[in-house]
């Protein structure tokens, strides 16, 4: 079968591969769609998966069709799927406690499209009882946004929105305007977003979701953001995992607020602590989701209660994958989803 592999730093090339083969334990899918994450990014940058080995095959936002159904024999071949790319041990401290996602095994177990083979291929093994059926209701494009849809509510769940609430979001990446999304759901009062790149910010505006979308490079910013919240946001949900970032969502914190990281930098970040101190913030980071979390985001896509398709910005085939990471690394990609069709 085909496949894109990672092959060295910025460095992804189509190749023959073995089709995987499956000893009657997993389900095989035929890949028909799989999402680019900001995560796919950072292992194109460094050539490298999670193990730190080359030859990955990224890819962990996807659907497709029943190619063998294995142990899940109430899945007819052909019939349409995704799945959670997650493996948890389920005996940890972390699983039994129901954080399977904050599985104390981590890396040390495969993950799809992060240290074993993802949906950048024609073909995929998955761990049966992750396999989730897709609707009728579900497109492929909506499809690959479960998985980041899950990634948001997560965040909005860490936070805990109630009705009313001031919220920011600062990023208005696919997860920025997807937690701005769910903070509309789950009853916020005041929505505003905060992006440095004029697309996003048109795109985020034109979703409807929020009620203000500022310049996060504006040096204003701060000042804009009090005015709007009055005597500041009840919470922040920070998505860049920039330091500005994390700066403008201390400063615009009101006293007791809650600042959720939910943006991912392999590099140490630099924030103002000494903000976090003097208005006793609470801090906490989201990472992933839970199972339900997944479950909840793919009902609400496909009951049409939470809007994903206009997400996807471009549709590109394996020939053009190397081309489009190059595109995405730069400072204006003027994309938000790129999804690739085997
Ligand atoms: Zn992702
Ligand atoms: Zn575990």
């Amino acid at each position: 079968m085909h496949a894109i592999r990672l092959e060295g730093p910025r460095l992804l090339k189509l190749a023959e591969v073995p089709m995987p083969e499956t000893d009657g334990r997993q389900v095989r899918m035929r890949v028909c769609a799989c999402g680019i994450c900001g995560s796919d990014l950072h292992y194109w940058q460094s050539g490298l998966g999670m193990d730190g080995k080359p030859g990955l095959i990224l890819g962990h936002e996807f659907c497709g069709t029943v190619d063998d159904p294995g142990p899940r024999s109430d899945l007819a071949k052909e019939a349409r799927i995704t799945a959670l790319p997650l493996n948890p041990c389920g005996f940890c401290e972390s699983c039994t406690g129901g954080l399977s996602h904050l599985c104390l095994q981590g890396m040390k177990r495969p993950i799809p499209g992060n240290n074993s083979p993802g949906a950048f291929a024609e073909y995929m093994l998955l761990r049966p009882d992750m396999v989730r059926a897709l609707p009728d209701s579900i497109s492929d494009k909506q499809a690959v946004l479960i998985e980041p849809a899950a990634v948001a509510l997560h965040a909005v769940r860490q936070a805990g929105i109630k009705v009313g609430d001031r919220v920011l979001i600062v990023g208005g990446g696919p997860i920025g305007v997807l937690v701005a999304a769910w903070a509309r759901i789950a009853g916020a009062g005041l929505v505003v977003l905060s992006e440095v790149d004029a697309f996003r910010r048109a795109f985020a505006k034109s979703r409807g979701d929020v009620d203000a979308v500022l310049n996060g490079k504006d040096p204003e910013l701060v000042c804009k953001l009090k005015k709007l919240s009055g005597s500041g946001f009840d919470m922040a949900i920070e998505t860049s995992a920039k330091d500005q970032g994390c700066h403008a969502a201390l400063a615009a914190l009101k006293p007791r607020g809650t600042l959720v990281l939910a943006g991912i930098s392999f590099a140490a970040q630099q924030i103002p602590t000494l903000l976090a101190v003097i208005k006793e913030i609470r801090i906490l980071g989201a990472f992933a989701y839970h199972l339900d979390e997944f479950d909840t985001a793919l009902t609400f896509i496909a009951e049409k209660r939470l809007a994903v398709e206009d997400l996807v910005t471009k549709t590109i085939g394996f020939d053009e994958v190397q081309n489009t990471f190059q595109q995405l690394s730069s400072p204006l990609p003027d994309q938000m989803k790129v999804m690739i069709k085997p």
